[in-house]
């Protein structure tokens, strides 16, 4: 809509390919947009930009690299300047966020995440971000920004083509009524709660699904472990968890079978044997892993 056969400006940091090797510049070029790259990989600078503004622009893009992290000798312009640079020069700035977050993770003892507030609080045009990564939503692409922009876009022909059903935005409304008090959306937005929960409360899940394993006649045992985050969400980030070790069963056997359940569960194989973290279980979990162990015994 904004940048069809004219110019967008992005730094040669930040092109990126997210999941299903969907590449930010291809799409853009998809769109109609020229990418005209500017500076390093590990570097660049507000001179990067400046220099190549012409009457050809419509955009400065900035894409939040989400996934993954550069560290050493860097530099990158930070949203504020882009967003003046791009007013400056009567053009658009916009900040691919990725994965959108609306609580300071930081605050938490997390690797610092730029939350869309900040985003929008450094005078970025327009704002996009996932509905289902941090933010814990239902699958959609969030945009927000300046209303004139958001009406032009409402009024584009594809945006019939790429509207979400009722549902979806159902689920979004009942998730962003939770973010009204941050500590309500933590303790009832499963990725919130998972990512922020202590690390007792793994333990005691982890107990719980030991012992019942154990009534059943299954031997496991309980070891501390490291979940990472999903989605390209945060790379740096593994957080403390702890799982359950199957002993004495063929873990690809177990592999095999659990995935073939009417209820599939996903575990890993670590040492030769079948591994559940419990970061991922939730409490009316624990029967289906059982049942699902039983029936595995029951056949062999
Ligand atoms: C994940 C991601 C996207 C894609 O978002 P989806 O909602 O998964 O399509 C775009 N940009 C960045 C920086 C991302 O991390």
């Amino acid at each position: 809509e904004f940048s069809k056969n004219t110019d967008v400006i992005i730094s040669r940091g930040e092109l990126v390919e997210v999941g299903g090797s969907f590449r930010i510049p291809d799409i853009m070029e998809l769109s109609g947009a020229n990418l005209i790259e500017i500076g390093t990989t590990n570097r660049t600078h507000l001179e990067d930009y400046k220099k190549v503004i012409t009457e050809n622009t419509s955009m400065l893009l900035k894409v939040h690299t989400s996934n993954y992290h550069i560290s050493g000798f860097t530099k990158s312009v930070n949203n504020k300047e882009i967003a003046e640079l791009a007013k400056q020069n009567n053009i658009i700035s916009m900040e691919d966020l990725g994965s959108g977050v609306l609580i300071d993770f930081s605050k938490y003892g997390l690797k610092k995440e730029p939350t869309i507030l900040e985003s929008l609080n450094s005078g970025m045009d327009l704002i996009t971000f996932s509905g289902d990564k941090l933010l814990g939503g239902p699958q959609c692409g969030i945009i927000i920004g300046k209303k004139e922009l958001i009406k032009r876009l409402k009024k584009n022909q594809f945006l019939r083509a790429f509207r979400v059903c009722k549902m979806t935005i159902c689920a979004l409304e009942f998730v962003f009524k939770e973010y009204v008090d941050e500590n309500t959306a933590i303790k009832n937005n499963p990725t919130l709660n998972r990512i922020l929960e202590n690390i007792d409360i793994v333990l005691e899940r982890a107990q719980i699904l030991k012992s019942l394993l154990s009534s059943a006649g299954i031997d496991s045992e309980i070891i501390p472990t490291k979940a990472i985050i999903g989605g390209g969400s945060m790379p740096d980030a593994s957080l403390d968890s702890y799982g359950v070790i199957i002993k004495n069963i063929d873990a690809s056997l177990v592999e095999k079978s659990f995935l073939k359940q009417p209820i599939p569960i996903v575990g890993r194989i670590q040492n030769n044997q079948f591994f559940i973290d419990l970061k991922t279980i939730h409490s009316d979990e624990y029967s289906i892993i059982v049942d699902s162990f039983k029936k595995i015994i029951e056949r062999a």
